[in-house]
């Protein structure tokens, strides 16, 4: 018998739950996509991405998911041939370098594994070497939603100066965006890529691309821009459909609207705050599982943990039954062990992920923890007492 009624509950580390007011925002007929409302609308979009990423530099906005941005970054950038180093500390580290390899970029990837942030002191050492400065691009995740690492932007930036490496660095915030402090400018940053449909709580389809005035000028410099992606037309239109190089994602652009005023009344260090705190609860969980049995958070320490999801090792039990009993008996879905595909993961199944990013809020959060307990115990896997109230014990912080 199944109790997976009432509303089902996402917490898969994207698409986030979409609010039902960013939802509704898309019941409108088709706009005029020449002029009116929906050039506002982009534009009030675009200024408010830029502020939230912490930058004065341009934005421009994509058609697109997040590995079609990981592409227009690197494609407005640099050509065949240009050589680049990838910081990987989670499959999604592996993924932006495998676009660029088969972009013809020559790529080196710095591999840091699955349970560890970046080391900034291998960068500088690996950069030290690069006399030449034949090295054009530094690429790293800020969170990777695989190991839920959350690497430290500003000691890497530190790394490359402390070397006087003129290297650009390049910052994938797809999941972080809006869930996880980022400032890209006192950071910086000169590129971040984000994607709408996770911190941003937009259905997929939307992308971002910010630079700083370093890029936009080896951008200039970049003789075989493509078209589709080239990010100067898109920024600086002479025509509005230039913004999107053809027709307008119109009611994306609506959902996206929506979500920025939701974000602009909850307050950019609010929703940090909220994000540290249930995050801080699911990490509390874990660590009363943790007491007697096989789970653990898989990124040991939680300076390096990512507030927006939260992977969790189980070793050698098969959490792919739990997430079952999770979905199919109460209604819960929850993350697959993403970047855990070997023997000693069991391929993966000994893992499993819960995405707290987005339009959440304690009672959404205690009730996904409450139901992996009870799917523990249904499933008889071993695990210490007392989860849900270490959790509630982290929500009763709220002031
Ligand atoms: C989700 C995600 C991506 C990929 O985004 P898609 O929209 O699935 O292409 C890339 N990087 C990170 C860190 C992500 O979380």
């Amino acid at each position: 018998m199944s109790f997976a009624r009432g509303r089902e509950l996402v917490l898969t580390p994207g698409p986030s739950v979409m609010p039902d007011r960013v939802l509704r925002a898309m019941q409108r007929p088709a706009p005029n996509i020449y002029e009116g409302e929906l050039v506002e609308i982009t534009d009030s979009i675009l200024r408010d991405l830029g502020r939230l990423a912490g930058t004065a530099g341009e934005t421009a906005l994509y058609v697109s998911n997040g590995h079609g941005v990981w592409e227009a970054a690197l494609s407005n950038l640099f050509g065949p041939g240009d050589a680049i180093v990838a910081l990987a500390s989670g499959t999604f580290g592996h993924g932006w370098a495998d676009t660029g390899r088969v972009m013809g970029l020559d790529v080196e990837v710095l591999e840091f594994g699955r349970h560890a942030p970046v080391d900034p002191r291998a960068l500088s050492e690996r950069l030290k070497e690069d006399t030449a400065h034949r090295i054009k691009g530094i690429l790293v995740v800020h969170a990777d939603t695989s190991s839920s690492v959350r690497n430290d932007v500003p000691r890497l930036r530190q790394a490359i100066d402390d070397v006087g490496h003129p290297a650009l660095l390049l910052v994938d915030c797809i999941a972080s965006f809006c869930c996880d402090v980022y400032e890209m400018d006192d950071w910086g940053v000169d590129v971040t890529v984000t994607a709408c449909q996770k911190g941003l709580m937009t259905p997929p389809g939307l992308a971002y691309v910010m630079f700083n005035g370093k890029a936009a000028a080896i951008a200039r410099a970049n003789p075989v821009r493509s078209p589709y992606w080239n990010w100067s037309p898109r920024t600086q239109p002479e025509r509005f459909y230039e913004r999107f190089c053809g027709t307008a994602p119109t009611h994306l652009l609506y959902a996206q609207r929506e979500a920025l005023d939701m974000i602009a009344e909850e307050g950019r260090a609010a929703i940090f705050k909220r994000h540290a705190l249930l995050a801080r609860a699911v990490w509390a969980a874990v660590v009363a599982w943790s007491s007697d049995g096989p789970l653990r958070c898989n990124i040991e320490d939680p300076e390096f943990r990512s507030h927006a999801v939260t992977t969790i090792l189980a070793d050698p039990h098969d959490m792919l039954q739990l997430r079952r009993w999770c979905e199919d008996e109460a209604g819960l879905i929850l993350g697959l062990g993403l970047g855990f595909l070997v023997p000693e993961f069991m391929e993966g199944k000994s893992v499993f992920r819960i995405g707290h990013m987005g339009h959440l809020n304690p009672p959404m959060l205690l009730g996904a923890l409450a139901t992996i307990d009870s799917g523990l115990k249904a499933l008889d896997i071993p695990h210490g007492r007392g989860a849900v109230e270490a959790a509630a014990v982290v929500t009763a912080t709220i002031s």
